[in-house]
């Protein structure tokens, strides 16, 4: 009797404790799941891997008012963590809490690292839910002012007799920069001196001051720079040539002896793995919407950029595309046999 009294006991303790626990988590989830649809809160923060004023830092800081407004909060901050080609930044975000509130924005750098760097911290595949791409941008080959040779043919002897003596700046290993860079190399057949920046920012202002002699940089970031004819400009990486002020005058490389060259960067935002569905869906239609605004619109196109419109918009569709890149840069970044342990 005791026994069975004790145990009816027990168990009536064991169910309300079972009870509470349920009530408990019921409670946690409940509210987990009002948060996710309350989501955001606060101002939340986007994460650029390379400097100030760069063209990432340019696409970040135009799409931060217009995912200000969709996402109707008072700011979206951007933070610019650099170094290491990117993968500094791309690791701070991989590490992040996974709720929405730190997001990464980067370029084709998500693709050329995997190939290049022994222990990258983070796996780009794994290790992000994907929000979608932003944009593409073509780049354009640039020179410092005063450099002796005024149009891409001259260029091509200039390079060729300067051998061992030409500085190339770039954002890092597996930078865009340093990515066109190479494709350029190999067209010309020499190799140059890389010269590395935590972003094109530091390396335009180096470029302006004549302390390096090339580059090759998104058109956002250059146009500003071409249109007053203060760099040396030679030629876009588009197939086809670009209509705006400050490029309509450049010819392409594919057009220039370079046939089939092109090299296109686009932008993507992730968040880091485990970030709640509901809260991936709300940066996407966020994203979608901000791709839409007329003002980021007129900001990226007037410098040669054009908004992403298709299933790249879509995490799926995203992540997919990068997977693809991977595979096709992968090749070419292990050619360079340039690793980084
Ligand atoms: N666009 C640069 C690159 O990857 C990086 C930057 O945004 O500064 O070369």
């Amino acid at each position: 009797m005791v026994t069975r009294f004790a145990a009816g006991r027990e168990s009536a303790m064991i169910r309300r404790l079972l009870g509470n626990v349920l009530l408990c988590l019921g409670g946690v989830v409940g509210l987990g799941s009002a948060a996710h649809a309350q989501f955001p809160q606060t101002p939340i923060t986007v994460v650029v891997p390379f400097a100030a004023g760069g063209p990432t830092d340019k696409v970040a800081r135009d799409l931060a008012d217009a995912l200000r407004k969709t996402l109707g909060i008072g700011a979206v901050l951007v933070e610019n963590v650099v170094g290491a080609g990117g993968t500094l930044g791309a690791a701070k975000v991989a590490k992040a809490a996974p709720d929405g509130y730190t997001v990464l924005l980067h370029h084709v750098g998500m693709a050329t690292a995997p190939a290049l760097f022994r222990k990258l911290p983070f796996n780009t595949l794994a290790d992000f839910e994907f929000l979608g791409m932003i944009n593409e941008v073509p780049m354009t080959l640039i020179g410092r002012p005063g450099l002796p040779a005024s149009n891409l043919t001259e260029l091509r002897q200039w390079v060729h007799d300067n051998q061992g003596r030409i500085n190339l700046a770039t954002a890092g290993l597996g930078a865009a920069s340093h990515l066109c860079g190479l494709l350029i190399q190999q067209r010309f057949g020499v190799t140059m001196n890389t010269v590395s920046y935590k972003g094109t920012a530091p390396a335009m202002a180096d470029l302006l001051a004549g302390q390096v002699d090339l580059m090759c940089d998104q058109t956002t970031h250059t146009s500003g720079q071409i249109e007053p004819g203060r760099i040396r400009a030679y030629a876009v990486t588009s197939l086809q040539r670009l209509n705006t002020p400050a490029l309509a005058k450049l010819p392409t490389l594919h057009e220039s002896g370079m046939a089939g060259l092109q090299v296109t960067i686009w932008h993507g935002l992730y968040a880091p793995k485990g970030t709640p569905a509901a809260v991936v869906n709300k940066l996407n239609l966020a994203l979608r919407a901000a791709v839409q605004d007329p003002t980021f619109v007129q900001q990226q196109q007037a410098l040669g950029a054009t908004l992403i419109s298709d299933a790249r918009l879509t995490p799926a569709g995203h992540k997919k595309f990068v997977e693809s890149e991977i595979t096709r840069w992968g090749q070419t970044m292990r050619a360079t046999g340039q690793f980084v342990d």
